[in-house]
């Protein structure tokens, strides 16, 4: 075939698939757009999960008709201007791709009023414009936009086939109403499914009492801390249950996902919420430049500058939590273990000083020793021992597509073998000099080079090996992505050990 750039409106489709390629990533670029706009009031409607219609009336400030004829033009927005605009954002959208994207891949109808002005409305399916800008009689309020996006990916049906099942999809969605929420508890949203049923969240006090309204239960917890340039805000209900949970972490008034901070408040948590977890809401405040949050429109995943502070913050919010509440923390408990002697009390501590929890527990490095917390224990590894093991064990080799030039001793021919047994396959191009062609799986996130050094130099010798340098180098997360700690070797090899040892440990390095 031969070389054609792609026409505009193809752009447009390949690229709303990076933008909207759900309904609930629709719903969500909607209501920003909205809350951009400074709306209170958010009606929507919603037929067949999103894929017949979505449709939502705002109160914000609405658009003129200038606005209108750029606001469906890719990279078009009113929310930055230059480079340096990104850095102090405070709207949700920046990149103008949405409307662009959403216009592309559905039939969209916008009407649009800003105060003591007329009202226009456009209409574009497919990236045409099949209704220019005219008057608009109506609008139901002052000022304010409406959006009707009906037959979703009516253009692109390839897009169907990556959609969640129906359950999946009217969770999401439902994930992103709830989301806004309590990001913003005064916030008014009606929203009516499929003509019939009606869901109404009116305008909450605070965080506090939407999350209660949401979940219909009543009695949750509230814990304010500040720490370097951050301010966090933990609300919790005490009582742990099975049914549907909101777990909801905001950041600077993004919903974001991530599994460490969820797995950190479950385990410093722990003495409360016994038998599993229960619905909180974790808000933090802090300064632009301390994160970057995936500017991927979809994403909402974040990273920060000094991930150890926001982890020591949150240990530290909900250990104050659970301090003011000792009585709940009491009366949750069938028995009354001091708490000082929780291993969960202590995991906190860890963290300090390591930023590595995966949903196993925590991780730490101290000297030789790798500690982590397993099923509410805690555990040491002599970092020198699990090398050792994993040198022995049988090994599965990978091969190398580019091979590593090795230096080779004098004798080489004398252990050759013995390397192929560990999973280092070496060709010898001459007396002194050998390429790398395999080298065993298990060493494979790790200085493999470094390893096959010692033991060339150790004669094969595992027992001989200093494996100091390497442990020094090592991080803590290429230990973990290489070992799942549901490896029972890993878990034979370490020793369980309490906190009086972990203790004496600290004190020791
Ligand atoms: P972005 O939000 O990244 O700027 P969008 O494509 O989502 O890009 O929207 C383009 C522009 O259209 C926005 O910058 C805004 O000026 C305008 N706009 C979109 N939705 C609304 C709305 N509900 N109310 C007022 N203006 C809107
Ligand atoms: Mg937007």
């Amino acid at each position: 075939m031969a070389i054609e750039l792609l026409s505009e409106q193809v752009i447009d489709q390949i690229k709303a698939g990076e933008v909207v390629d759900s309904p609930s990533g629709l719903l969500k670029e909607l209501i920003e757009n909205s809350l951009d706009a400074k709306a209170t009031h958010l009606y929507i409607e919603i037929e067949n999960l999103g894929l017949k219609k979505i449709s939502i009336t705002d109160n914000g400030h609405g658009m003129d008709e200038q606005d209108l004829q750029k606001a469906f033009l890719r990279h078009s927005t009113s929310k930055i201007q230059n480079y340096q605009d990104l850095n102090q954002l405070s709207s949700f959208g920046f990149r103008g791709e949405a409307l662009a994207s959403i216009s592309a891949v559905s039939r969209l109808k916008c009407i649009s009023k800003q105060k003591d002005r007329a009202a226009h409305l456009v209409e574009i399916h497919g990236s045409e414009l099949v209704h220019p800008i005219t008057l608009s009689q109506q609008f139901p309020s002052e000022h304010g936009t409406t959006m009707i996006i009906t037959d979703l990916f009516y253009k692109t049906p390839a897009r169907y086939e990556f959609l969640q099942n129906d359950r999946s999809e009217l969770n999401n969605l439902k994930k992103i109403l709830t989301s806004y929420c309590l990001i913003y508890p005064q916030l008014h949203i009606e929203v009516l499914w499929d003509k019939e049923k009606r869901d109404l969240f009116g305008p909450c006090q605070d965080t506090q009492q939407r999350i209660e309204k949401l979940t219909q239960k009543k009695s949750f917890i509230m814990q304010k801390a500040d720490y370097e340039q951050m301010n966090a805000c933990l609300i919790i209900n005490p009582q742990a249950h099975q049914q549907k949970k909101i777990q909801q972490i905001i950041i600077d008034q993004r919903p974001i996902d991530n599994k460490k901070i969820h797995y950190l408040l479950q385990q410093v948590l722990a003495p409360l919420w016994q038998q599993g977890t229960s619905d909180y809401c974790l808000k933090i405040h802090m300064p632009p430049h301390l994160y970057d949050i995936n500017v991927h429109p979809k994403k909402t995943e974040i990273k920060f500058q000094e991930a150890t502070h926001v982890y020591a913050l949150i240990s530290g919010l909900a250990k104050l939590l659970l301090q003011n509440h000792s009585d709940i923390v009491k009366s949750q408990q069938n028995f009354a273990p001091d708490l000082k002697d929780s291993p969960s009390q202590h995991l906190h501590s860890l963290s300090l000083y390591s930023d590595n929890i995966n949903q196993h527990g925590l991780f730490a490095k101290k000297g030789n020793f790798l500690i982590y917390t397993y099923q509410e224990k805690i555990f040491l590894l002599n970092l020198t021992r699990y090398f050792q093991s994993l040198l022995q064990k049988t090994q599965e080799v990978i091969p190398l597509l580019i091979s590593d030039p090795i230096e080779l001793k004098s004798n080489f021919a004398n252990y050759q073998k013995r390397l192929m047994e560990f999973g280092f396959e070496i060709d010898a191009i001459n007396a002194q000099h050998g390429l790398l062609r395999s080298i065993p799986k298990t060493l494979a996130q790790f200085d493999y080079l470094l390893i096959l050094k010692e033991l060339i130099n150790r004669d094969c010798k595992v027992e001989k090996i200093d494996f100091n340098t390497l442990i020094a180098k090592l991080s803590i997360s290429d230990l973990i992505h290489s070992t799942e700690l549901s490896d029972e070797s890993m878990i034979n090899l370490s020793m369980e050990i309490n906190i009086d040892h972990l203790q004496k440990l600290e004190r020791e390095n």
